[in-house]
C-alpha cells in the first residue's frame, strides 16, 4: 500500500513523523494554509508563511521520500479580521501560480460572519481565474448549517462541483455532500473529528466514489500515521485491499489532478544521508 495525504499541516511536524510517514508507506501529501493557533497581525507573517510551505516544507518532505505539494489562501477564521483580511487577499494571486500550489484553500467557514462569506467568495473566485481545486474547510460547530451554506455559496458561483472538497465531512454531512455532486473530504484524528471506527461506518455505507480521506495533523493532538492505521482497520473489517489503495491514493490523485501535481515516476527516493543530515541538503533548503 502507498498513501497519499491530502490535508496535512506539515510544519508543524517534525522530521521524526516524516520519517515514520516514509516507512509507514506515504509518499505523497498537500499541506493546506491554515491558521497557526496564534492570530497573525502581519500580513506580511502571511507571506512567509505561503513561501515556507512552497519552498521549504517541500525540500523538507523530499528529504524523507515524500512528494509535497500545498495550497494557498485566507484560512476563515483570520477571514474575520477584516483589515488584515483585505491585505493578504491582495497579496494571494502573487503565490498562487507558483510550481507546486494545486489548491485554493483553507477556505469556508469558521464561525459563519459576513466576513468569512466575503473572503470565501474572493477566494472562489480566484480558484476559477487560477484554474485550480478548492478546499473547502467546514466548521466544526453547527456543521449541517455551515455545510450546507457553503455548498449553496458555490453552486450559486457556479464552480465545478468536481474540482471541489468540502472537507472534515462526519456522519451528519457525508451524504448531503454527495448528493450535491461535491467530494467530500474526511479527517481521521485520534479521539475528536473521526476516528477510525467511526470512518469504517461511513465507508461501509458510502463506499469510495467522491470520497477522501486525510489526517490535518497540525499543531494539536493528532496523528500522521492514521491513514495506514484506518487502511488497516477497515481491512481487518473486511474491505478490499485494492479498493482501499484506490481510496488512499488514486481518489487525491484524481481530486488534486495528476498534471497539476506531477508527482515524480515511482515517488520520491528516500535519500538516508539527507534523511540523516542535520539541515536538509536539497537546493532551496536552509543551510547553516
Ligand atoms: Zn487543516
Amino acid at each position: 500500500m502507498k498513501y497519499f495525504d491530502p490535508h496535512i499541516h506539515c510544519v508543524s511536524r517534525t522530521t521524526d513523523d516524516y520519517e515514520n510517514m516514509f516507512l509507514a508507506g506515504v509518499r505523497a501529501v498537500v499541506e493546506p494554509a491554515f491558521w497557526l493557533g496564534q492570530p497573525r497581525t502581519y500580513a506580511g507573517t502571511f507571506f512567509d508563511y505561503f513561501l515556507s510551505i512552497i519552498e521549504f516544507e517541500r525540500t523538507r518532505a523530499a528529504d524523507f521520500g515524500i512528494s509535497h505539494r500545498c495550497t494557498i489562501g485566507l484560512n476563515p477564521k483570520e477571514a474575520n479580521d477584516e483589515k488584515l483580511a483585505a491585505e493578504v487577499l491582495e497579496g494571494l494571486p502573487e503565490f498562487l501560480g507558483r510550481e507546486g500550489v494545486v489548491a485554493v484553500g483553507e477556505l469556508g467557514f469558521d464561525s459563519i460572519t459576513a466576513a468569512e462569506e466575503r473572503a470565501l467568495r474572493i477566494q472562489v473566485q480566484m480558484a476559477m481565474d487560477f484554474d485550480l481545486a478548492i478546499l473547502v474547510h467546514t466548521p466544526h460547530r453547527d456543521k449541517y448549517r455551515g455545510t450546507t451554506l457553503l455548498m449553496d455559496i458555490l453552486d450559486e458561483m457556479s464552480v465545478d462541483r468536481n474540482r471541489c472538497v468540502i472537507d472534515h465531512s462526519t456522519e451528519e454531512t457525508t451524504k448531503l455532500i454527495l448528493d450535491r455532486g461535491y467530494w467530500a473530504g474526511h479527517t481521521v484524528y485520534p479521539q475528536t473529528k473521526l476516528t477510525p471506527e467511526r470512518f469504517a461506518n461511513i465507508f461501509h455505507e458510502f463506499g469510495i466514489e467522491r470520497i477522501t480521506l486525510n489526517t490535518s495533523a497540525d499543531w494539536g493532538k493528532s496523528d500522521p500515521l492514521l491513514l495506514p492505521k484506518t487502511c488497516a482497520y477497515l481491512e481487518r473489517r473486511g474491505a478490499n485491499r485494492a479498493t482501499l489503495q484506490k481510496l488512499v491514493w488514486d481518489n487525491p490523485v484524481a481530486f488534486y489532478g495528476a498534471e497539476k501535481l506531477a508527482l515524480p515516476p515511482g515517488c520520491e527516493p528516500f535519500d538516508p544521508v539527507a534523511a540523516r543530515a542535520t539541515h536538509s541538503k536539497l537546493p532551496g533548503a536552509a543551510t547553516h
